[in-house]
């Protein structure tokens, strides 16, 4: 049974400290980061020389709005290795995400920070009510993406048996929870769904499936679909925030006794909400963007990374941490995918490898019971409009389809139409994303 009601023993000390030891906490954290990444990380100390500041300069935690934003361009500019603030040597593990051109945003971890890593989803598991010798169903995808493999070593890290059974394979992830009797499952919450579509078929009811807990995240999702993720599988759902650039799943993490928003672990990322506009740091309560400085991080330190995310910090509940709304929205273009993140100009980039297809696109979005489904929509060149038998139209559609899912790694319907037929606006653009998943909310 998920433990509600925990007891000072199960928490680390600095989660119900004072806000008074938290600040003076993060404000020498915070002054040892900064100057940690001004010495080692070349790019982000020309930043500060362009902006006239210095890590000197930081006597209070108001002071971090003087400085330099950095943004995933900053990733791309320097990718691989570029923003590492150690030697390659030094660098225990790697991971990646997907930018916002074919290139991945790569992040690297020293063994300390791993350490922290595998503490903080410890943490997020306590907060989520389990507890030593629960057993955990990690159905995060393996491989380059972080969730998988931080999951899994902060599953042992807590003192939990792991089952690392990574993602797909709905019906052999169901035997084995039948099979294996785990007290909670880790996993996006759409996929949460469809695991729960097969239980359902096979006619077993939510009082006997032995999850108790779900820990999801990767993508948005609102009360709605906690409500039916909790009637489904018979489980408290609660939701957990990460991203690469900053670490990983763990950042923040909902507590089971509340379910009121991922609690940030402030004692390791410093947040900020600023008008995505401007960049000027509004106050907590008010919507705008994620804002994250890492304050522990050796490898690759972020200085106010740009989430992108727009959200709201809300004042302190079951920890003395604040914690983060519901993620409304983007600043960007970026667009999850069945938890994948996907640039539409990385769709563009494949559609152009074709000199059959003119430049003009469109990526529809629709949810087809809870998973999403990508439609592109493309046009051929004006020249070989009407020319073109359907077996040759059908090979297009196919070699696009085929390259958008070995490099991005979504599966997609294309469409390939004739000239001119995707709309465009007056000013000649043509609407590039048409989203008609419903809002969560
Ligand atoms: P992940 O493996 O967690 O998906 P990525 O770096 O690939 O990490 O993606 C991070 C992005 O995923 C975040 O910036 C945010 O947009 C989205 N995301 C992650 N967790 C959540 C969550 N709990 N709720 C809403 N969005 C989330």
């Amino acid at each position: 049974m998920p433990v509600k009601n925990p007891q000072p023993g199960d928490l680390d000390p600095i989660e119900t400290a004072s806000r008074d030891e938290i600040n003076a906490l993060q404000l020498q954290r915070l002054q040892w980061s900064l100057r940690h990444t001004y010495d080692n990380v070349e790019p982000y100390r020309r930043k500060c020389e362009e902006q006239g500041v210095h890590p000197d300069e930081l006597k209070s935690l108001a002071d971090l709005a003087k400085f330099p934003f950095m943004t995933k361009a900053d990733l791309r500019d320097h990718y691989p290795f570029g923003l590492f603030a150690v030697p390659r040597n030094k660098i225990a593990r790697l991971h990646a995400s997907s930018g916002t051109t074919g290139k991945s945003v790569v992040v690297g971890y020293t063994r300390s920070d791993l350490d922290n890593w595998a503490d903080l989803i410890a943490r997020s598991l306590r907060a989520a009510g389990l507890r030593a010798g629960d057993m955990v169903h990690n159905a995060y995808g393996y491989g380059m993406f972080t969730g998988g493999l931080g999951a899994h070593y902060g599953i042992e890290r807590a003192g939990c048996t792991v089952v690392p059974m990574s993602g797909g394979q709905t019906e052999k992830q169901v035997q084995q929870i039948l099979d294996f009797r785990p007290d909670a499952i880790m996993v996006t919450p759409s996929y949460s769904l469809v695991i729960a579509e097969e239980f359902e078929r096979l006619k077993i009811a939510p009082e006997d499936i032995s999850l108790k807990v779900g820990i999801f995240g990767a993508e948005p999702w609102g009360e709605g679909m906690r409500g039916e993720i909790e009637k489904k599988l018979g489980i408290d759902a609660i939701d957990i925030y990460g991203l690469t650039e900053v670490m990983g799943p763990g950042v923040a993490c909902e507590c089971i006794e509340t379910k009121d928003g991922p609690v940030i672990w402030e004692d390791h990322f410093y947040p900020e909400i600023i008008d995505p506009d401007t960049g000027a740091v509004l106050p907590d309560g008010e919507e705008g963007e994620l804002v994250f400085t890492s304050l522990t991080k050796e490898a690759f330190p972020v200085i106010r990374y740009r989430t992108r995310d727009l959200t709201r910090l809300l004042p302190p509940t079951a920890r003395s941490f604040r914690r983060i709304g519901k993620i409304t929205g983007r600043s960007d273009d970026m667009l999850i995918v069945r938890g994948v993140n996907v640039f539409p100009t990385q769709i563009e980039e494949q559609i152009l490898r074709d000199p059959r297809l003119s430049g003009n696109y469109q990526i529809v979005l629709t949810r087809d019971g809870h998973l999403d489904n990508v439609e592109v929509r493309c046009e051929l060149q004006r020249e070989l409009s009407g020319t073109l038998g359907r077996n040759d139209v059908e090979n297009i559609a196919r070699t696009l389809q085929g390259n958008i899912k070995t490099i991005i790694g979504i599966t997609t319907k294309v469409n390939v139409m004739e000239f001119d037929t995707i709309p465009r606006t007056l000013t000649g653009k043509a609407r590039r994303v048409i989203d008609q998943r419903p809002k969560q909310l």
